[in-house]
């Protein structure tokens, strides 16, 4: 064990979307460290498979099922947390849905349901959160946005959630700054999750055929990123966008 993982022991870490998926590698990597978690999910499924998986770990855990872009769930939520663990450290924004489509087969409804989720669901957690951790004058905050921000064609609606997502972490990383809050985002490429499997198999075929290392990232690529960003070895980053994407944010391959 390292010193930043020695650090991390006991951390109270809220990770939204926690239930499958990337979520679900944070938590596991978080609980190696020996951190309590507060699991966040709309799944109560994905919640209930998820704390199974982390018993034994020895970590302390408080699954919480919890609509992200509902206001009053969200402040229950964090009052849950803080009752149950005495404060706050690290909070991942990782809960995410897509409705991919062209622009002009978007509805209303599928704009403002990913918008509401990935967006406002993060602006709701962040605003929760920030009492308590001005008041202990540090504090992590981790937003999942995707490499998708840079634009995508057919996720319109995503990719404004995400790049929304980016300038958040960068004002509320300004904001912050003076009460010792970190706020960066973790940009993740083509990943295997339950995300990406309800894919088009000619879709996600396409997708890693312009992928310059030509495969997809693995869950733990990204939990491995957003522990750092959550540790005290980036104690002088902020207001960052850490890209793990095999490279994709520089460039696609042709087809
Ligand atoms: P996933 O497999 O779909 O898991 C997401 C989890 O979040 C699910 O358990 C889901 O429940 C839950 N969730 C959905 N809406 C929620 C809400 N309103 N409140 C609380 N929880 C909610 O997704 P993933 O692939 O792990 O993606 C995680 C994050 O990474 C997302 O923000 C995504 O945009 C981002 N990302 C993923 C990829 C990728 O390739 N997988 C790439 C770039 C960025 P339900 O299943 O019931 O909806």
């Amino acid at each position: 064990m390292n010193v930043a993982e020695r650090e991390a022991r006991n951390r109270v870490v809220v990770i939204t979307g926690a239930g499958q998926g990337i979520g679900a590698a944070i938590a596991h990597r978080f609980a190696d460290q020996g951190a309590r978690l507060a699991l966040v999910d709309v799944n109560e499924e994905h919640l209930r498979r998820l704390a199974g998986s982390l018993e034994g770990s020895g970590c302390e855990v408080l699954p919480i099922i919890t609509d992200v872009s509902d206001k009053e769930q969200v402040q229950k939520l964090v009052a849950e947390v803080i009752e149950k663990f005495g404060g706050i450290d690290v909070l991942v924004n990782n809960a995410g849905i897509i409705r991919d489509n062209l622009i002009k087969n978007i509805s209303e409804q599928d704009w403002d349901q990913v918008l509401n989720v990935n967006l406002k669901g993060a602006f709701l957690c962040c605003q929760a959160v920030f009492p308590t951790l001005k008041a202990q004058q540090s504090g992590k905050i981790v937003n999942i946005v995707s490499r998708a921000w840079l634009g995508s064609i057919g996720q319109a609606n995503y990719t404004a959630s995400k790049g929304g997502l980016v300038s958040l972490t960068r004002s509320l990383a300004l904001e912050f700054a003076r009460f010792q809050i970190n706020v960066n985002a973790v940009a993740p490429g083509l990943i295997d999750t339950p995300m990406t499997q309800g894919m088009p198999t000619e879709g996600s075929e396409r997708l890693i055929r312009m992928q310059p290392t030509g495969k997809m990232g693995k869950v733990e690529d990204i939990a491995a990123a957003v522990t750092f960003l959550a540790s005290d070895d980036a104690e002088f980053i902020t207001g960052q966008v850490l890209h793990v994407d095999g490279g994709k944010s520089c460039g696609l391959l042709s087809l």
